[in-house]
């Protein structure tokens, strides 16, 4: 399999742009602005499927936003992610999020939707593949961003419009920090970098060193490693068994599930 990023579909957004936001002011689901049909059949969709809808029209009529705090899964909690997509037909939505993201995160996880749509075994089997997806999906949500006349629509509502151009920047710093994750990850495999030189490049860039001899180590570990440096996903326990891309996706409330990492 090549590692192009067409070839995979991925996951989440990196916790530097969606976690730790000092905007975080809405505490309260958003569902509050979905209205009620007696005579409807179906059940009433909520803001953020509504706004997923309009994103993707005839797409997500499938698709459940449900608050991030239903996740059962204490890897992914840990991490602070502004959003997960779950299956094919789930996203977890963390409603603290500044609203002014809401369009660029909805926009982001339906494209994972759509990728596991495609992929056979539905979410990503693997760190590369879960990378390869989150490669494609922020070049694809920055395109979407960088294109006024498509996506400014969704920014135009005050107080969203006035952080348009904060989005954008956003955006663009999310897509070069997956690139990078990628690009640091396939150069220590293919030798184009030895690990000395790595480390010193990974230093000068802020980014935590690789300790891990590159020789021993398969592309899936180097990504996974990478992965967790970027806090792209939770963080590996010492001395806990290492937990693997499909661990991520456990809809268990076990304890023991998660004791065996730490969590
Ligand atoms: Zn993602």
């Amino acid at each position: 399999m090549s590692d192009s990023p067409e070839n995979h579909p991925a996951v989440v957004l990196p916790k530097k742009v969606l976690g730790n936001n000092a905007a975080l002011t809405n505490t309260a689901p958003l569902n509050s602005t979905a209205q009620k049909n007696p005579n409807s059949k179906t059940p009433t969709r909520n803001a953020e499927e509504q706004l997923l809808d309009l994103l993707y029209p005839n797409q997500m009529q499938h698709v459940q936003v449900a608050p991030m705090r239903t996740n059962p899964n204490l890897l992914v909690k840990s991490v602070g992610y502004g959003a997960w997509t779950q299956s094919r037909k789930l996203i977890y939505y963390e409603y603290r999020m500044p609203e002014y993201l809401k369009p660029f995160i909805l926009f982001h996880e339906g494209m994972h939707i759509k990728q596991f749509m495609r992929n056979p075994g539905a979410q990503p089997n693997s760190f590369r593949q879960m990378l390869g997806f989150e490669l494609q999906t922020y070049k694809k949500t920055d395109d979407w961003i960088r294109n006024e006349s498509r996506s400014k629509s969704f920014y135009s509502n005050n107080p969203i419009a006035a952080k348009y151009g904060q989005m954008k920047s956003e955006s663009a710093s999310a897509l070069a920090a997956t690139n990078k994750v990628f690009l640091l990850s396939a150069a220590l495999k293919i030798g184009w970098v030895a690990k000395r030189q790595l480390n010193f490049l990974l230093k000068t860039l802020g980014h935590p060193t690789i300790s891990t001899a590159s020789s021993q180590m398969t592309f899936e570990q180097i990504v996974f490693q990478n992965m967790e440096n970027a806090q792209m996903i939770p963080a590996l326990k010492p001395g806990k068994q290492v937990y693997t891309a499909k661990d991520l996706y456990n809809q268990t409330s076990d304890p023991a599930f998660y004791e065996k990492f730490g969590y």
